[in-house]
């Protein structure tokens, strides 16, 4: 397989450390407020990867939770996010935790993203954390400030292995304006931060410094390599994580076991919308409920997300959600109509359906080009290389990776804009039909052309047509 590594800006054969199980690990969600249809992106590119790699190797994938430690600022300055939701909320941080967690897993189950081997939350983990800052105090990378333990980057010369040298001096550039005066330099980073002197955290741990918390990027660094080693095959997570996160888990890491962290680094970019960023304060903060409340399916968003290569920006807009989500109906109508024609006409599987299958492997293995998998699909059913049983077979196989559950009925169309008589109508004729009351089924018939609609009936139900 073929994966675009953001630290040598390069397409590269990518194969595991052991060949008996690749290993990756994907930065999970920060758990003090819903998931954004953003976020949700991230994740669907990350589960195509999975399910990419697992038709070749079997795969430990490994997601945290981060539920403590995330700073309202990135400069390592003001509250931890989930104690602001507190007191938003008016809820314990453990209760918001735990409610947001619970969110957030079900649009990850809405959207068929297949559930990690290990789902691992910070606050189980502050043991290790504390462990690894131990280790890097030991080898003389940290210092104290009056308010935590912080990590010095001008110790690690690798610093600049995701970023590059030039765009590393930009960003530290723009770090010293925020910088505290205790920091030694501008990109150095808290480890351990101590509770408030003035305030009681709802959330907090004794350690050799102090009472206080873990930082963000540290939690990642101990429940990663705490679960599948100094060595990780494969990191995903959004693009934003490269200057920052992940070039401070490198640092982390390497520094305290002198190996190499990740293998090969695979990074997603962003949904977009026109107004620009998606932001949980400017009122532009879509999430899946959002999508649902207005009669989407969160597969529609799924497709929508297979539309665009996971390295390109994605603009969100409910035009193009509309298309996905026509154009998925029309999928599910193609399959239902291949699994019709092949229970009609039972024909051989051939050596062209492995060919096939194996075209949209190679657009998937090919730094997960989803379009152009989905473009196979598109021409393997229109055309007319595959009998319709070799199609069945073909897209069962493709939806192991696509996920869009191409074989669930279609859904009725246009029949949710019809007049509400007209829904009735249909409704009470889908009745009579289940139990076998032609006569008045018939009659509905009728009473259906009268008020405007021939109605027929298909293995997806009753489809309306509006007549004159
Ligand atoms: P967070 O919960 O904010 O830490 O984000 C969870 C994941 O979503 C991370 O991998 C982020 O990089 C990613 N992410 C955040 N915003 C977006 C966005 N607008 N589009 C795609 N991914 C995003
Ligand atoms: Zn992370």
């Amino acid at each position: 397989m073929q994966l675009y590594n953001t630290e040598t800006r390069r397409k590269e054969e990518f194969t595991p450390l052991n060949p008996k199980e690749a290993t990756m690990y994907c930065c999970g969600p920060t758990v003090y407020n819903y998931a954004h249809i953003g976020n949700m992106r991230t994740y669907i590119f990350e589960d195509l990867l999975a399910r990419t790699l697992r038709l070749s190797m079997p795969l430990k994938h490994v997601m945290n939770v981060t539920d403590v430690g995330h700073l309202v600022s990135d400069a390592d300055e003001g509250e931890d996010k989930m104690e602001v939701a507190t007191a938003r909320e008016g809820k314990s941080a453990w209760d918001i935790a735990k409610f947001y967690e619970q969110k957030f897993f079900e649009d990850f189950d809405a959207l068929h993203c297949t559930r990690p081997t290990v789902i691992s939350r910070a606050t189980a983990h502050i043991p290790e954390m504390i462990a690894l800052v131990k280790t890097l105090e030991e080898k003389g990378y940290t210092y104290r400030t009056s308010d935590g333990i912080y990590y010095d980057t001008s110790k690690f010369p690798r610093y600049d292995a995701l970023v590059g040298r030039s765009r590393l001096e930009g960003l530290k550039g723009g770090a010293r304006v925020e910088m505290s005066e205790e920091k030694r330099n501008p990109t150095d980073f808290a480890l351990w931060k101590f509770s408030p002197k003035d305030k009681k955290r709802q959330m907090e741990w004794d350690s050799p410094w102090g009472v206080g918390f873990p930082g963000w990027h540290v939690e990642c660094s101990a429940m990663a390599m705490k679960y599948l080693g100094p060595t990780v095959d494969i990191h995903c997570g959004g693009i934003d994580h490269v200057s920052v996160h992940h070039t401070n888990e490198i640092a982390q890491s390497e520094a305290a076991t002198g190996q190499k962290y990740v293998r090969c680094w695979v990074h997603g970019e962003f949904l977009v919308l026109r107004a620009g960023k998606m932001s949980k304060s400017g009122g532009t903060f879509v999430t899946l409920q959002t999508l649902r409340d207005k009669g989407y399916d969160p597969l529609d968003y799924r497709y929508l997300c297979l539309t665009a290569h996971y390295r390109t920006q994605l603009e969100f807009t409910y035009e193009s959600l509309d298309a996905s989500r026509k154009s998925l109906q029309t999928l599910r109508r193609e399959a239902a109509k291949a699994v019709q024609t092949a229970a009609r006409q039972p024909l051989p599987l051939t050596a062209r359906l492995e060919e096939i299958k194996n075209k949209f492997r190679a657009a998937m293995e090919d730094d997960l080009n989803a379009p152009k998998a989905l473009a196979v699909v598109w021409e393997t059913l229109r055309g007319a290389e595959l009998n319709a049983a070799e199609k069945v077979e073909f897209l069962k196989f493709a939806d192991g990776i696509l996920a869009l559950d191409v074989f669930r009925a279609p859904q009725e169309e246009n029949n949710e804009e019809l007049p509400q008589e007209v829904k009735d109508l249909l409704a009470r004729r889908a009745e009579a039909r289940a139990a076998k009351d032609y006569k008045k089924s018939d009659e509905l018939r009728a009473a259906l052309a009268a008020a405007g609609y021939a109605v027929k009936d298909t293995p997806q139900g009753q489809q309306t047509e509006k007549i004159k």
